[in-house]
């Protein structure tokens, strides 16, 4: 049996219709959802929708996903609603690569145990031992930790498997990468057999997947890099802007780019509200999608648009996610998404023509966002191309910085 066959490949949409799935949908609990409310997540990531209804099951499963898509609360969600908050013994044990890492998942894990607290320690090399194993002693029901302290830990005795339920593997590719790989198999093997495993990487190559296929039973597997595939096939640009200007720049664009169809994409339900009512003021062909408005609302602009009576679509990323028109020639990013994989499912709504003709997307940067791109084009592998629209200008000179006289 080959790594494919040890894995049932399973869709991407994370299930029920994206544009519809809150974080109750996913099938957390009450006090999941109080925590979230609290810190403030207000809708699921991609990963997060795809990889939480999976891993509640039970079932081992991986993900693939990179830093910053929202993988950490994607599997310390369902590690919270596994364990017994009663119960003192560890639980949950998280593997990762770096101290930092491992600090990061830690902060989630007792942000999210906000109405439940639980006890999360810390176990990495290069700390006071001797205050791990008091941690330890006193009880730690969820722990992160290095392979190498982890490993060490058990040796002496003081970190127990025997009631282990989670296991997580976060970021396994790059555990693998520092050659961690002997501690790995060691901490597994010596893990109850019962136990979930939830394994986490940016990259699949083999030596994940054989990891995964000796140590995971039957995973299911998150794969939302298919989609980065598909990518290929369309031409992205970016468009730096002043925020004030967004809207002009928006209007010449279209007039200077003729689009078939469009999907303008903003971040918040507001923010299209508003674009909506500056451009529906004149125009009959433009419609707006958001999860604020009734089901029948939704429906209607996604018919007129399949029909191309409307032609230019206003859209948030949880409406505009399902969205599989043929016709769709142009996305725009009136603000640039807050997730990579976004990115990735936004501009995956054109370049689906039967004609070869490619699908053009176009993202407006304002110059405090430089890095929010760059970490985009890390996800895509690619530089997207500047553009400008000729004869507006999308965002003023800086004047140049004072000179000072100074006296010798
Ligand atoms: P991660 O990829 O897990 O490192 O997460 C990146 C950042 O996104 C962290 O600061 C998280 O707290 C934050 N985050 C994760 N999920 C969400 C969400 N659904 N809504 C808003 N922020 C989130």
């Amino acid at each position: 049996m080959n790594d494919q066959d040890n894995t049932a490949a399973t869709d991407t949409s994370g299930g029920k219709e994206a544009e519809a799935v809150t974080f109750s949908d996913l099938g957390l609990g009450e006090s999941s959802l109080r925590a979230l409310d609290h810190v403030g997540f207000e809708n699921p990531s991609p990963i997060q929708r795809s990889f939480i209804p999976k891993a509640l099951t039970g079932r081992d499963c991986t993900g693939q996903a990179h830093t910053g898509t929202g993988k950490t609360a994607a599997f310390v969600l369902p590690i919270l609603e596994a364990i017994d908050h009663d119960l003192g013994v560890t639980q949950a044990l998280v593997l990762a690569p770096t101290r930092e890492l491992a600090d990061q998942v830690k902060c989630e894990a007792e942000r999210l145990a906000y109405t439940s607290p639980i006890r999360v320690a810390c176990f990495v090399g290069q700390r006071d031992m001797d205050r791990q194993i008091r941690q330890l002693e006193r009880g730690v029901q969820v722990a992160v930790g290095t392979p190498g302290r982890v490993k060490d830990l058990n040796n002496r005795g003081h970190l127990i498997f025997d009631n282990l339920r989670v296991v997580v593997l976060d970021e396994a590719d790059r555990m693998l990468d520092i050659g961690f790989e002997p501690e790995i198999r060691d901490i597994l093997r010596r893990c109850p057999n019962n136990r979930q495993t939830l394994l986490l990487s940016a990259t699949l190559p083999p030596s994940v997947e054989r990891l995964a296929k000796k140590y995971m039973s039957n995973p299911d597997r998150v794969d939302l890099s298919g989609d980065a595939v598909a990518v290929d096939s369309i031409d992205q640009f970016f468009c730096t802007v002043d925020p004030d200007r967004k809207f002009g720049l928006l209007v010449r664009l279209l007039s200077e780019q003729k689009p078939t169809q469009v999907i303008v994409f903003t971040r918040t339900k507001r923010g299209a509200d508003s674009l909506y009512r500056r451009f529906s003021g004149g125009l009959s062909n433009v419609g707006v999608m958001h999860g604020d408005l009734p089901q029948s609302k939704r429906e209607r602009a996604l018919k007129r648009f399949r029909e191309g009576q409307i032609r230019l679509l206003i859209a948030t990323d949880v409406a505009g996610r399902g969205i599989d028109v043929s016709t769709i020639s142009h996305i725009v990013n009136y603000d640039i998404p807050e997730y990579h994989d976004d990115y990735i499912h936004r501009i995956g709504r054109t370049g689906r023509m039967t004609s070869d003709a490619k699908g053009q997307a176009f993202t407006f940067v304002t110059r405090e966002q430089g890095d929010e791109l760059t970490r985009i084009e890390i996800r895509v592998n690619k530089e997207l191309t500047e553009y400008t629209v000729p004869e507006y200008e999308a965002y003023r000179q800086r004047s140049p910085r004072p000179t000072v006289n100074t006296v010798a």
